[in-house]
């Protein structure tokens, strides 16, 4: 049986509820998502419910974290199909702001991480991890919820928001959760949507990608040679391009140079038009 679900999108509305929650003594979980919802996301709802007594899951496509020439105009928006998912699950309230209401016209107010924001992600889409502190401040601050959860999937991110809200003090503990994949070992993204049939095919080649790394890398190859090798073996298998495959420190994002126990191997390439992400650990 769906839940009733409360739907807001005012700040002041989303406040108003969760005082009262606060008030009857109850903890909060918040989602941020971009909608589209897949179980990568469900995933994330799940450990809210099991873990909080109310879950808010937050849609907004947030503008501020798209390049000019990137996907904002065509990323994939069904808000309706969002709502009936999140109410099945127990969502107890969604707060999906307009434009407007998350960016007042004179707003100019950013939030930069620089150093573990500016490499990877961050040296290929500038401006995106602004983008993304800068939204996930505020939503963090207008909620003020006891926890917030966050993928693995973008574990730059889940990093980079760790980074944040310990800089700023905001009392809020970040949870990370395990990467959701399809049978085929693809990381669920609700960018797959975008892969022609030939291209999804392809798509599991970058996760196959970065465990042949890992396993590469307990075997005693160097970190230069299996990069490389990985890098050809996806222009080999139908990927176009291939921005980074890396071994980095799980915590400070800084690329190794020789493997340890704490790395964290991250990776992004292209079929065509559409740009795919994965990690591991
Ligand atoms: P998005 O809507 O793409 O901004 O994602 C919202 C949240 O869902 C982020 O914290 C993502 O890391 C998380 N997420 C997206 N895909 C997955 C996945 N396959 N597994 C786990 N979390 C995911």
């Amino acid at each position: 049986m769906a839940n009733k679900i409360i739907i807001v999108r005012t700040i002041a509305e989303l406040r108003r509820h969760i005082a009262t929650w606060r008030a009857d003594g109850l903890s909060v979980g918040l989602v941020p998502t971009m909608g589209a919802l897949h179980d990568g996301h469900f995933s994330l709802v799940e450990q809210s419910i099991k873990t909080t007594d109310r879950t808010v899951t937050t849609l907004f496509v947030n503008p501020k974290q798209f390049g000019p020439h990137e996907d904002l105009d065509v990323y994939p928006r069904d808000e309706a199909a969002d709502v009936a998912a999140l109410a099945e699950k127990g969502v107890h309230m969604l707060f999906a702001p307009s434009l407007d209401e998350m960016y007042a016209e004179e707003s100019v107010t950013a939030i930069s991480v620089p150093g573990i924001g500016d490499v990877l992600e961050g040296s290929f889409r500038p401006g995106f991890f602004t983008g993304v502190a800068t939204v996930v401040a505020k939503l963090l601050i207008q909620a003020l919820p006891d926890r917030a959860f966050f993928g693995e999937k973008d574990y730059q991110q889940l990093r980079v928001i760790t980074r944040m809200t310990e800089d700023l003090d905001i009392p809020v503990e970040i949870v990370g959760c395990p990467i959701v994949r399809e049978e085929d070992g693809l990381a669920l993204s609700s960018r797959n949507a975008y892969l022609s049939p030939e291209e999804r095919k392809n798509a599991p080649a970058l996760g196959q990608a970065l465990q042949k790394v890992k396993d590469e890398l307990a075997a005693g190859t160097s970190i230069t040679a299996t990069v490389e090798a990985a890098k050809a073996s996806l222009l080999n298998g139908g990927f176009t391009k291939v921005d980074y495959i890396a071994v980095c420190d799980r915590n400070s994002l800084e690329e190794l140079e020789t493997p340890t126990k704490e790395a964290r191997i991250l990776g992004a390439a292209w079929l065509g038009k559409t740009r795919l992400i994965d990690n591991l650990g």
